[in-house]
Formats: C-alpha cells, sequence, structure tokens
C-alpha cells in the first residue's frame, strides 16, 4: 500500500513529499490509485507547524493565516470523470505526534465566533494518549477522540473555480471572504509561469464549499464514508487539517485540537453518480467510532442580544448557548472563561437548532459530556431531596 509521509514540524514548503495549499484544477497529481485501492496520507496541521509546544500564545496571535491549510494531494483516481461521485473510506485516522493544539485567534488576526467577548489570543497545547487528550493549560478535564479530517475534498473544474473566485470576490471589501493570495501558496514542485498562474487564481482553502473541502464535521469520524462530486478527470481527492476532536461549531476558529496526522483512506467510484442522485455537494455516511458519552448537561440560547431580537437568527441563538455554557462552567469548575471557550471548540460538544420558525427567535442548545470533567458539574442543591426520582417511599402494610 502506498503510504505518502509527512515530516512533522516543518513547513509545506520544506516537505519532500507533499502536498498543496490552494485549490485549483491544474495542480498535479501527487499519485494515482484506482477504485478498490488504499492509501495512507500523512498531513500537516491546518497551520502549516508554526505552532509550538510551549506557553506562550504568541504564534497563535502573529500567526500567518495565508499558509492554511497545507494539504496532502491531489490523488488522481483512475476512471475518475467530471459526473462521477467519488467515494471515500475513511478506514483509520490517527495522530502523528502525541502533541495537539488548539487556539483562539486574536481579534484582528483571524477572530472567532465571540470575538468581541475574546479578542485576545490564547493557546492550549493537548496530551494525545490514544482515545483521550489532556492540557496543562485547560486542566481538571479528559476528553475522548473523535477523529476526522476537517477538509477533504476534490479538485475544481475551471468554471467552478471561477465562479467560486466570482461570488466570493464580491464578499472581499467587506472582509468577508479571502480572495487568492500568490504570496504563501505552495504547490509541490512547480515554479515558473505555470505555478505563478495557479497561485495567483488558486482559491483559498478556508471555506468549505461544493466539492467538500473545509467541512469541519466531527461526526466524520473513523469509519464514515464520504461521496463526493467529481469536476475534473481523476477527482483529485485531497485531506488535511486532520483533528483529534472538535465541538459543534469550532467556535474559536483556531480550533479543534489540530495535529499532524495520518488517513488510512478507500476509494471507489459511483460512474455518473452526481446526475443519478442529484448530489452537487458532500454527502456521507457518520462512522461506526463515535465517542460514548451516556450523560450531557445542555445549555440553550434564543436569537436575543444586547436586548434585540434578531429575527430567526440561528447563529446568535447559538453564540447565546455558548455564553450561558461559559457563564455556567466558570461557576462549577477551576476553569476561566478562557478555558472554558477552548474547552467548547476542542471537546465532542453537540451544538443543535431547536426551533427554526418560532417567530422573532431561533433557538439552539449546545450539550456537554458531563465525564469530561473530574468534577461533579449537575446543579446540587435541590430542596426536596430525592424530587428527581418520583415520590418518597411508602411502606405496603397489611393487617
Ligand atoms: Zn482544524
Amino acid at each position: 500500500m502506498q503510504h505518502i509521509k509527512i515530516k512533522p514540524g516543518v513547513p509545506l514548503a520544506e516537505q519532500a513529499e507533499i502536498g498543496h495549499n490552494r485549490w485549483h484544477p491544474d495542480i498535479p497529481d501527487l499519485t494515482s490509485v484506482k477504485p478498490g485501492d488504499e492509501i495512507i496520507l500523512e498531513c500537516l496541521d491546518f497551520l502549516d507547524s508554526q505552532i509550538e509546544n510551549n506557553d506562550s500564545a504568541n504564534d497563535v496571535r502573529d500567526v500567518d493565516l495565508t499558509r492554511a491549510h497545507p494539504l496532502t494531494g491531489p490523488i488522481h483516481v483512475e476512471g475518475a470523470e467530471p459526473g462521477d461521485v467519488l467515494v471515500v473510506d475513511l478506514l483509520d485516522l490517527r495522530s502523528v505526534t502525541p502533541i495537539g493544539f488548539s487556539g483562539i485567534f486574536d481579534k484582528n488576526n483571524g477572530g472567532s465566533f465571540l470575538a468581541e467577548d475574546f479578542p485576545n489570543a490564547s493557546k492550549s497545547i493537548w496530551d494525545i494518549s490514544g482515545v483521550f487528550a489532556s492540557s496543562r493549560h485547560v486542566p481538571g478535564v479528559r476528553i475522548g477522540a473523535m477523529y476526522h479530517p476537517g477538509l477533504i475534498g476534490t479538485l475544481p473544474s475551471h468554471e467552478l473555480l471561477a465562479e467560486w473566485n466570482r461570488r466570493e470576490g464580491l464578499l472581499v471589501e467587506k472582509k468577508q471572504a479571502n480572495p487568492p493570495n500568490a504570496k504563501t501558496a505552495v504547490i509541490r514542485g512547480m515554479s515558473g509561469p505555470d505555478f505563478d498562474r495557479i497561485a495567483k487564481e488558486g482559491a483559498r482553502t478556508v471555506p468549505p464549499r461544493e466539492h467538500g473541502g473545509n467541512l469541519d464535521i466531527k461526526n466524520l469520524t473513523i469509519g464514515s464514508r464520504i461521496y463526493l462530486p467529481v469536476y475534473v478527470k481523476g477527482a483529485g481527492l485531497s485531506i488535511g487539517d486532520l483533528h483529534f476532536s472538535q465541538g459543534d461549531g469550532e467556535i474559536t476558529f483556531c480550533g479543534a485540537i489540530e495535529m499532524d496526522g495520518r488517513a488510512h483512506l478507500g476509494f471507489d467510484l459511483i460512474k455518473g453518480g452526481m446526475a443519478k442522485y442529484n448530489i452537487n455537494a458532500a454527502v456521507y455516511v457518520p462512522g461506526i467510532h463515535d465517542v460514548q458519552y451516556d450523560q450531557w448537561l445542555t445549555f440553550t440560547g434564543i436569537s436575543v442580544e444586547d436586548g434585540v431580537n434578531y429575527y430567526l437568527d440561528a447563529t446568535v441563538a447559538y453564540k447565546q448557548a455558548c455564553r450561558a455554557a461559559i457563564d455556567y462552567l466558570t461557576q462549577v469548575t477551576d476553569l476561566d472563561r478562557e478555558q472554558v471557550y477552548m474547552l467548547l471548540t476542542t471537546a465532542p460538544v453537540e451544538g443543535r437548532y431547536g426551533g427554526v420558525v418560532d417567530l422573532p427567535n431561533a433557538s439552539a442548545s449546545i450539550s456537554i459530556p458531563t465525564a469530561i470533567f473530574d468534577v461533579d458539574i449537575l446543579p446540587q442543591g435541590a430542596v426536596a431531596a430525592g424530587a428527581d426520582f418520583g415520590h418518597p417511599g411508602v411502606k405496603i402494610t397489611l393487617d
């Protein structure tokens, strides 16, 4: 079986065997496989080895975000043609080193979901031991693994790339999207005028798009099967940004427990699958290796912020649910607000929408597995002791 390797801790530009950090149809194949083949692909962490295992957040604060994401690929799948559906089995996912990191981006360099509440950069280093991770920067918690790729996708066609650049170009002035950036583009083995053209046109890898891309779905874990649209001959599958675990929403943006990782993949093809099944975006069957927690504490939020109703805005509702969790967990643990924020982005917390129709307010919730804490986090001291279990005991008598 082919095994593509990284040198851990070394930037993409200095790697021998991988990869690329932009999307473009003309990126040369890294290698090729046939339907039915398996391969092992190693991947760099999403910030291209810029984050150090130390106790300073300077590296997160000053990070060069245009170097995200170093990807491993593109893998040419023999026989794949535009209109097919590529089937990828995530047979196994692991870390390559026993260290992961998470961070909070500075408000002025990346920002995050609650950037107004948490304007300053922060960081946590996680020690990975098989299926558990713990951190000296978030003490008193241990998180179970939900290994998954933050990013997996196929190459766009020229037409699709032009469409991405058109529609995202409209947002650039408002700083709501990032335009192509040739300066830090890396395409393995390329230089000269062809490289310059790809670097100038190539789409950045931050947003998820029709081809999959940076979906950041924690449940796309070991054992999952993902179906991806094919836009170019050979499909051009690339993967990267592997996570040990992530909370729904990846709310600090810097984001999950990020790591140098290894993905064992299997490939198949459904000829003409895009039209046959009307598949125009990633579809997947979740894996069988979910982390098992049997008790959760769930916090709710509605789309009201500072006395304003945001009409059916589920994003505002999710923000308020996250704030409710932070307010509460700082009361029942020794963690401070930044540490809890970091926990919500790394632990496998479940984010859900309740109603998105009950005008004027949407409702959302975030559920925290109670077993990740070394203390009992449930509310204590209910007035009527035993009320949770129904009636107090009454002895049956006979006379
Ligand atoms: Zn990531």
